[in-house]
């Protein structure tokens, strides 16, 4: 059986880079479940879909076909054959990820692909839902969160080395929206699944964070 760690928790509280920097001191591959749902979204904005219309979003999620693969250790995103990684990390492709994933048809589809990836590879799998849903079975699960003000203030410097002006307070009000939509919709909202050892890394550097992971993991595996 495939060792798998699942980590969830809200918009910029460092899931990403966290589990990528564990992915490799531990030896496995990261698997970012937020890519997936960027993807199809991309798809969606590129092909102007009517966001307000769901049948016509679970009409398009049919042509837009998401495969994964790993590339020097790196996750790649193809999106109809096409590497679209380079297009997802954008505001406008996160939130529209974020407003279409409630749709249970568009979930479906890709947590088939996350459990067919989970139970083939070793692996650390990030996302709303992977623990309570994804991989209820996954041997080590955090709950990774910080206050929304420091996660606001770590999108604000991601942004502003990467040269994109850009306001604090707006980032703040986007990721508050983002939390409520993800934590209150219907389908596989996101929570803490009981047997998830919290981790707040507003005070923490992402080493300590990374750390603390690590050693969850090996109290986990020896308590089994
Ligand atoms: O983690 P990331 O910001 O890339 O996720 C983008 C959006 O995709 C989230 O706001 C959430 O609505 C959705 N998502 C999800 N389930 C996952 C991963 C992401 O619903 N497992």
């Amino acid at each position: 059986m495939a060792y798998n760690i699942a980590i969830d928790g809200p918009a910029g509280a460092g899931k990403s880079t966290i589990a990528r920097a564990v992915a490799e001191k531990m030896n496995l591959i990261y698997v970012d479940t937020g890519a997936m749902y960027r993807a199809i979204a991309l798809y969606l904005l590129r092909e102007k879909t009517d966001l307000q219309d769901q049948e016509k979003i679970v009409e398009q999620c049919r042509k837009a076909d998401v495969t994964i693969r790993y590339e020097g250790g790196v996750q790649v995103v193809y999106l109809n054959g096409e590497n679209v990684n380079a297009c997802l990390r954008t505001e406008e492709v996160g939130s529209t990820a974020s407003v279409i994933s409630p749709i249970p048809e568009v979930r479906k589809k890709l947590v088939e692909l996350q459990r067919r990836l989970a139970s083939g590879n070793d692996c650390i799998m990030d996302g709303r839902d992977i623990g309570t849903c994804v991989l209820p079975e996954a041997q080590t699960k955090i709950y990774l969160t910080a206050s929304s003000s420091v996660r606001a203030k770590r999108r604000f410097e991601e942004l502003s080395a990467k040269g994109e002006r850009c306001d604090l307070e707006k980032i703040r009000a986007d990721i508050e929206e983002r939390d409520r939509r993800d934590m209150n919709r219907e389908t596989s909202p996101l929570r803490r699944a009981e047997d998830a050892v919290l981790v707040d890394t507003s005070d923490m550097t992402i080493q300590e964070a990374v750390e603390r992971i690590i050693a969850i993991c090996s109290e986990s595996s020896e308590s089994r």
